[in-house]
């Protein structure tokens, strides 16, 4: 017998799982069959796709044994199994991503932690709940040589050789204090009923069943084997019979979800390609959508077999929310993933799927307001990704997303923003760059306020990147007030005038501020500041520019923005009927450092700004 410790991770997680008061232990079982399940599936598409596997048995099944008086339960299956290097690498270190993400993510407040794991299901550790001791004894396919694994959940387990006259897992719970309530038959069905109905194996409970003797007139205990579940690939069944019990309950048992999902799409498609799909939307998003190796929710099944639940190919990244199942009658059942990637059914599947759900959507958005925000509240930013990503689709995504307005509260369409538009209004305008007090104080917003346009704010870190990508909807155009060419649009007749009139005090500052500015000009789009700076149509703003150094970027070179004057501003007045003299000079910074201020960006020399400033100040008091 051999004694390992587990890897720290999973002492923690286990601590966790004991002790956070955790409030529905009852999950353990589903766990533990929809690992059954897994190890089923596995099995059965290496022997309809490996030669090496043809000749060995499958007699899929998952078996249930209770002990009422000893307290114990074995849950065993027919499955793949596991031998002595896969039992100490999966049950005594956590290899899912997800897992260490979902550890990175505790607090350490008991009632907000346990609320994670409930989100997050924490895989067979879950035993540990309502088991004291657990026993795994396991003989892979096709290897003769069984091994029992036995742990305490506490610092380690023991691994040793056993028997087991046929392969597949055994798994050997004795209930502690908290687990004796499953010890229990009734409440054993009920749970394999509530959450794994519709696993596609049939699932059977050897209990003491109580039957009433007529002649000897009490009741008697007879060892019984039922089967519990439904077991049919509830997906296939036609929509009609399907209720919604049915869809939240297949949603927990194979989707992997913990809450009710938000919503799901049910399609069946017949003619030159056949294939069902099922996607859930969750309504809380996964918690790992944000990281590089999120885990894929897209089941991949061929003629209800299941073939792997890993392929970030079913769907777009941006869908990566996305949960459910693609099953198809086409595709070959041992299709690689190699295949995957060219495979045409896969993409027309692929491209019809994204269609549907994303239609769908524009459905919700329509018809159930108060679901549609709940949804966009979650997933407004993976559809953000799609405009930037999926051009086939960017019209509908262009209506699916939401904005923060100057007009409005809340969050708005861009269907909505056209319905506003004022006549003489050629563009929509938009501002990034920032934080949204930020934005909304912004001197650039100062002339659409005057003129009452309205201007979205987009204050999301990826706006300015898919937006810059993004210039039309329908046939209006996008602007982003920060960019100098969107002047254009607000220009008043009496214009040039003025901007002449300007002209001497417009090369008194450049010459001051040399090389630190592209150009100075008069503006049109200021009313109460006197000075703001804009960028080139095909140039990050100034905002842009700093967070892309922050992240690492070095090679971008250092692009000078432009100044803009108001002309109407009596500091601006005043300066144009001064003389040429050190005032004018430090006026000439300030004017200009403002204006870095106001867009976000921090100062380079913020101790010649002070110096100036106190010049100024010592002048007027
Ligand atoms: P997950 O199922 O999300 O991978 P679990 O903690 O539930 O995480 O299980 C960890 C791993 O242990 C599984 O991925 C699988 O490789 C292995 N495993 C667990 N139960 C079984 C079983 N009954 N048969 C075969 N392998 C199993
Ligand atoms: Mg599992």
């Amino acid at each position: 017998m051999s004694k390992r410790e587990f890897q720290t991770e999973v002492s923690q997680l286990l601590q966790l799982i004991i002790h956070s008061l955790y409030s529905h232990p009852e999950i353990f079982l589903r766990e533990l069959i929809s690992n059954s399940s897994d190890a089923l599936d596995k099995l059965r598409h290496l022997t309809l796709t490996e030669d090496s596997y043809k000749a060995l048995p499958f007699n899929p099944r998952i078996d249930l044994e209770l002990d009422e008086e000893n307290k114990t339960l074995t849950i065993a299956d027919t499955g793949i199994g596991m031998n002595e290097e896969e039992l100490v690498s999966h049950l005594g270190t956590i290899a899912r991503s997800g897992t260490k993400n979902f550890l990175s993510q505790l607090s350490g407040d008991a009632k907000r932690d346990s609320n994670l794991i409930g989100q997050f299901g924490v895989g067979f550790y879950s035993a540990f709940m309502v088991a004291d001791s657990i026993e795994v004894i396991s003989r892979k396919a096709g290897e003769d040589q069984a091994w029992r694994w036995v742990s305490d959940g506490k610092t380690g387990f023991e691994i040793e050789r056993a028997e087991r006259p046929t392969a597949g897992t055994t798994i050997l719970l004795h209930f502690n204090e908290e687990g004796k309530q499953y010890a229990n038959s009734w409440r054993l069905q009920e749970i394999v009923k509530k959450y794994s109905n519709h696993i596609a194996f049939p699932i059977f409970l050897t209990y003491d069943k109580s039957e009433w003797d007529e002649a000897e007139k009490k009741s008697t205990k007879i060892r019984t084997t039922e089967q519990v579940n439904a077991a049919s690939a509830l997906w296939r069944r036609p929509k009609s019979e399907l209720k919604e019990e049915d869809y939240k309950e297949l949603y927990k048992s194979v989707a992997g979800g913990w809450e009710d999902p938000l919503f799901w799409f049910h399609t069946k498609a017949e003619g030159s390609l056949d294939y069902t799909t099922l996607f859930y939307v969750p309504s809380k998003a996964p918690l790992d959508l944000y990281q590089a190796e999120y885990k894929v929710g897209v089941k991949l099944y061929v003629k209800r077999v299941f073939i792997m639940d890993d392929a970030k190919e079913l769907l777009p990244q941006y869908l990566r929310f996305i949960r459910g199942i693609i099953d198809s009658e086409d595709l070959p059942l041992n299709v690689s993933r190699e295949i995957l990637q060219q495979n045409r059914v896969l993409t027309s599947i692929r491209t019809a799927s994204v269609k549907k759900i994303l239609s769908e959507l524009k459905n919700i958005a329509a018809n159930q307001p108060e679901q549609y925000l709940k949804f966009i509240t979650e997933y407004n930013r993976p559809l953000k990704e799609g405009l930037h990503g999926d051009f086939a689709n960017r019209e509908t995504l262009l209506d699916l997303v939401r904005f923060k307005s100057t007009k409005v509260e809340g969050l708005t369409s861009l269907a909505d923003v056209k319905s506003r538009m004022k006549e003489e209004q050629k563009s929509i305008y938009y501002i990034t760059g920032g934080a949204e007090p930020l934005l909304r104080t912004s001197p650039l917003l100062e002339i659409y306020k005057k003129k009452d346009l309205e201007v979205l704010i987009l204050d999301d870190d990826i706006d300015e990147i898919v937006f810059s990508g993004v210039d039309k909807y329908g046939d209006i155009d996008l602007k982003a007030v920060n960019k100098a060419s969107t002047s254009e649009d607000l220009k008043d007749e009496a214009e040039p005038e003025k901007a002449e009139a300007l002209q001497p005090l417009l090369d008194k500052l450049k010459a001051t501020l040399g090389e630190n500015v592209k150009e100075v000009r008069a503006s049109v789009r200021l009313a109460d500041s006197p000075s703001c700076i804009v960028s080139d149509e095909e140039e990050p703003s100034m905002k842009m520019q700093q967070m892309l150094r922050a992240m690492g970027q070095t090679d971008i070179p250092a692009l000078k923005p432009t100044l803009e004057i108001n002309p109407d501003h009596e500091i601006v007045k005043k300066l144009l009927a001064r003389s040429d003299d050190a005032t004018t000079q430090d006026a000439a910074w300030l004017l200009f450092d403002q204006a870095l201020l106001m867009e976000g960006v921090p100062l380079q020399d913020p101790a010649a700004f002070v110096q100036r400033l106190n010049r100024i100040l010592n002048l007027s008091i």
